[in-house]
């Protein structure tokens, strides 16, 4: 299985990115039943290069250049191997001593190596505040959301449920109203964004927004600001967007009570460029009024999937909404227990992964990685720039450039992309800025080297030609 890897990554570049498969082209090749008997090791194998393979989108050719990327490594597929040998559940410090404990060491390792407020540490479970890793983004923005709500009932009438309100962007994942939607918080506001001020949300247009709630008696309870937003990296200003999230809403229980809404700061692909000085200074500021922050190691780090960071202040409001224990999880002592920072019981050991990556690279070498991967966009930036036919979308940050055809109707862009993506030999998608068709091109996946990116750029260069003769045609 190892050779077999092996050869796949060794092999991966040469294969078109995407399949050229149609639903259901697995149907009628699996049997209608499972075997009753045991099948050898080798006919299994077999088979998943055989019929299994050729529905791969291959996530980790250096030509894909689509969604954001889905890194892994060796270090880390080593590491899962070892937690799926041990496969431990470890929801409390008690079912899994190690699970709980390298978790913390690992969250405050990587609030370190991204420059994260100091409160944001466990401190071996003795801050108020701390990590914990969850599956992805959309778990840690819906348990920040049950936190805040937890945080802004406290002393509140169950009807005022009701009235709570959730802020973000319109560029904000689509995450946010799924956590309001699972939440039940019904008033959700996805402020608007231009151009102008490159897709960021602007701390004027949220205080108006508040302001106007509260005028009409609403509860202004989470607001979400991204680093690096899905369709064009854009990235809100945290630091000018806390003192407009944190004025506090009176409960009427006097100063003690009522508290300003809760902020959230995702940067699910955008976190692992914390890592680098410049990009900090850059794009991050300052966190420290922020309660809770999270990004997918996963996405860009060298992490294989599952492995999203999630950071509080405070950990506090989020053990109010999700602890609950049973007689039977009952343990002693005041050991910090994870299953009441998430949602589900069980958890896997997803530290040890990081724990490999974090050792056998160094944090010098995941920089290096990291700015290789900034200076191949910006590479790709500068050619497209360069070709007078082309515009830049947004400004180009971290891996991403956002692109489009100048001055042509939105169907010759999409069938840019069409063209693109049917040759096979690199994977991009597009997104929508202020209505306009943009392409998208995000460099990250572990093997991408600068003969990619050039050959992406030629793939893309002929299919203008292409598709700008048809459209004069
Ligand atoms: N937030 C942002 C900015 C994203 O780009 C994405 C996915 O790409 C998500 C959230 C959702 O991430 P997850 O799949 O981990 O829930």
């Amino acid at each position: 299985m190892v050779d077999m890897i092996c050869d796949y990554y060794s092999t991966v570049g040469q294969q078109r990115v995407k399949p050229g498969v149609e639903p259901g082209f697995l149907r009628g090749q699996l049997p209608a039943s499972p075997p009753e008997q045991p099948e050898a090791f080798e006919d299994v194998l077999r088979d998943v290069q055989e019929k299994l393979m050729p529905g791969v989108v291959h996530w980790q050719s250096p030509s894909f250049f689509a969604y954001f990327p889905s890194n892994t490594s060796f270090p880390a597929a080593l590491a899962d191997m070892w937690a799926g040998a041990l496969s431990m559940i470890g929801f409390s410090w008690a079912a899994s001593p190690v699970s709980t404990e390298l978790e913390m060491a690992m969250m405050d390792w990587l609030a370190e190596l991204c420059g994260l407020p100091a409160a944001f540490r466990c401190n071996g479970g003795a801050g108020p505040g701390g990590g914990v890793i969850q599956g992805t983004t959309s778990e840690a923005v819906l348990v920040a959301l049950l936190a805040a709500r937890a945080r802004a009932l406290r002393g509140r009438v169950q009807a005022d449920k009701l009235r709570l309100v959730a802020y973000s962007s319109d560029q904000a994942h689509s995450c946010f109203r799924k956590a309001c939607m699972v939440a039940g918080v019904d008033h959700v506001r996805m402020l608007p964004t231009s151009a102008e001020h490159n897709w960021e949300l602007q701390p004027e247009v949220l205080q108006a927004a508040i302001d106007a709630d509260l005028a009409a008696g609403l509860l202004p309870c989470f607001v979400m600001a991204t680093i690096g937003t899905t369709s064009s990296c854009a990235v809100d200003p945290v630091a000018r967007l806390a003192p407009v999230a944190a004025r506090r809403v009176s409960n009427g229980l006097g100063r003690a009570g009522g508290c300003g809404a809760w902020l959230h700061v995702d940067a699910a692909y955008a976190g692992a460029a914390a890592l680098l000085p410049e990009q900090r200074s850059a794009h991050f500021g300052d966190l420290g009024a922020v309660d809770s922050y999270s990004f997918n190691p996963h996405k860009w780090l060298l992490v294989n999937f599952d492995c999203c960071a999630l950071w509080v202040a405070d950990a506090g409001p989020l053990k109010e909404a999700l602890s609950l224990t049973p007689v039977f999880l009952q343990a002693t002592g005041n050991a910090l227990d994870y299953k009441d920072w998430q949602i589900p019981l069980g958890r896997r050991f997803r530290s040890l992964k990081l724990y490999f990556v974090l050792r056998m690279y160094g944090a010098e070498k995941l920089r290096a990685y990291l700015r290789h991967h900034i200076a191949l966009a910006a590479a790709f930036a500068a050619a497209l720039q360069a070709d007078p036919r082309f515009e830049l979308a947004a400004p180009q940050r971290f891996g991403l450039v956002c692109f489009r055809l100048r001055d042509v109707p939105r169907q010759v862009n999409a069938a840019l992309l069409e063209a693109v993506n049917a040759s096979g030999r690199l994977l991009i998608i597009h997104t929508e800025l202020g209505g306009a068709y943009t392409l998208r091109l995000a460099v990250g996946s572990a093997s991408t080297q600068l003969e990619h990116v050039e050959a992406a750029w030629e793939v893309i260069k002929g299919a203008a030609d292409q598709v700008l003769r048809q459209h004069a045609e």
